[in-house]
């Protein structure tokens, strides 16, 4: 093997430590398999207030105490302080940077109690950015390659080429940056721009401005040696429609050679029902009877009626509109005109959590619903629903429909995004795993579910489906080398 490379991978979530959504899974799995793959890698990541420094051993840097980052006309003090993240075959080093004026609160994004975004999440992430730079050098550790993720650390790109580009350390350091999710962007008024400390060259439409405000975002598209997002059905959307460009789609379009779509994985160490320890019964492609007992344990849990054959229709979701709950409401009544069960876990937007309680209230004996978050009861759903619902607006990668695979849970999904790449329509291939449609439209959806629900109750058929699921191989290691080799084009 040609020499090891040396990776920072930045994120603002991380699993166990902290996590939202599905950016926490791919950060702790993509670094450790890249590990695996012989690289040394390391995370750094916001060391917020929820995150228990007792459970995750959590202890200084000793030698990095108190680093001063500007931050407009102040000075803020970062602390260093670390952890790590292992799975069985790799470690990996979590630097936590560390502000207890900026991150020592329980929320992420989002306050708890006004449900509004931090007034200073510009200030926040502005912070964070040029604390990891700084830390990199008071560490005497080079990376050849920072891999940024999404916009909280779309600044890092922009330092990089502009006011850290004349110090040898970080002369020669490459960015890549990842998409997850491309409406959040992370646009702050133009006066944002002055607490960045960057030139005031870069604040131009070809730069990081984006309709005189500020684009944190736009920042890591434009300055960084690559982009990649999390599919390539992705990829193409967000650089060929203003829909899921999101208004930067002009920009991604102009950056299209570098620009280059990579599936997620999933974790097989945590996300398999053969060696799931949260679910009541173990089963695999060999024993997919088991699942009946995980669907009986999952109605008890949501006051349901057991009936073996009344399919049930699970959901995990974050309950914003990037779901497609808006057609579920429109069909949910139509829905449930069959024999069927619903069941739900999610958290997020009122409006969609008031609907769904009053669904389950209209529905009392075939809806269930929990509002929160639960591992626990995701891995039921996974294990006991027999199919998956995730009709999205829009998907970069998605990944409970790869979970749903190897649950053997089929899934219905809208084409699009990650969706479209990984699920093939059971009506249309004899390897089919899912069923899809393409329109944004709740007739399709309903279209989608019926022709589901009428395969359900052909057993031979079903079982068929469910196998073509199960036996699909989504680990990281395929994806993990695309990046590396991605990596290595950038450092040669
Ligand atoms: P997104 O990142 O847009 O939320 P993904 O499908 O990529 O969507 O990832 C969602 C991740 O978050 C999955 O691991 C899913 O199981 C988890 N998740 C979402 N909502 C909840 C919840 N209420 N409780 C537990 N896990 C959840």
């Amino acid at each position: 093997m040609s020499k090891p490379l040396n990776v920072l991978f930045v994120t603002s979530e991380v699993e166990p430590f902290i996590k939202t959504g599905g950016l926490a899974d791919v950060s702790a799995s993509l670094p450790q398999t890249i590990k695996e793959l012989g690289h040394e890698i390391r995370i750094a990541a916001p060391r917020y207030g929820s995150i228990s420094e007792r459970k995750f051993k959590i202890h200084d840097v000793i030698r990095l105490k108190e680093i001063g980052v500007p931050v407009g006309e102040r000075v803020k003090m970062a602390n260093v302080n670390s952890s790590f993240i292992a799975n069985t075959k790799a470690k990996v080093q979590v630097y936590f940077i560390a502000n207890k004026e900026f991150f020592g609160r329980h929320g992420i994004y989002v306050s708890p109690e006004t449900k509004k975004d931090y007034a200073d999440n510009d200030e926040r992430f502005i912070f964070f950015s040029r604390s990891v730079l700084e830390t990199l050098k008071r560490l005497g550790w080079k990376p050849d390659v920072i891999h940024c993720n999404d916009w909280q650390t779309g600044l890092i790109p922009a330092y990089v080429k502009t006011i850290y580009s004349n110090d040898p350390f970080y002369k020669n350091i490459k960015t890549v940056f990842t998409i997850h999710n491309l409406a959040y962007q992370g646009i702050f008024p133009a006066s944002s721009f002055k607490k960045t400390g960057l030139p005031d060259s870069v604040f131009t439409p070809d730069g990081l401005e984006f309709y005189e405000k500020m684009n944190f975002m736009k920042a890591g598209l434009v300055y960084s040696d690559v982009i990649t997002t999390v599919s390539e059905k992705y990829a193409e959307e967000i650089r060929t429609s203003a829909e899921y460009g999101c208004g930067l789609e002009g920009v991604i379009q102009k950056r299209r050679q570098h620009l280059h779509g990579i599936v997620n994985g999933i974790d097989y160490e945590i996300w398999n029902p053969q060696t799931d320890t949260v679910i009541p019964v173990r089963y695999d492609v060999h024993t997919i009877e088991g699942k009946v007992e995980n669907k009986k344990a999952l109605l008890k849990k949501f006051n349901l009626e057991f009936k073996e054959h009344i399919p049930v229709i699970g959901m995990i979701s974050r309950l914003v509109d990037q779901k497609g709950l808006d057609l579920i409401e429109e069909i949910s009544d139509e829905m449930l005109k069959t024999d069927v069960k619903f069941v739900l876990l999610g958290a997020g937007e009122k409006q969609y959590q008031d609907f769904f309680e009053s669904l389950h209230k209209k529905h009392p004996s075939k809806v269930g619903v929990y509002f929160g978050y639960s591992e626990e009861i995701a891995h039921l759903i996974e294990a006991g629903s027999d199919m998956y619902l995730m009709p999205s607006k829009y998907e970069p990668c998605g990944l409970n429909q790869l979970y749903s695979l190897k649950y053997g849970t089929v899934p219905i999904v809208r084409a699009t995004g990650g969706l479209e790449d990984t699920i093939v329509d059971a009506d249309s291939a004899a390897s089919g795993t899912g069923f899809k449609f393409k329109k944004y439209d709740a007739k399709e959806l309903l279209k989608a579910i019926h022709r589901a629900l009428k395969l359900y109750h052909d057993h031979g058929t079903w079982k068929k489906i469910m196998q073509n699921g199960m036996v699909q191989d989504f680990s990281w290691e395929a994806s993990a080398k695309q990046y590396a080799s991605l990596y290595r084009t950038l450092v040669k």
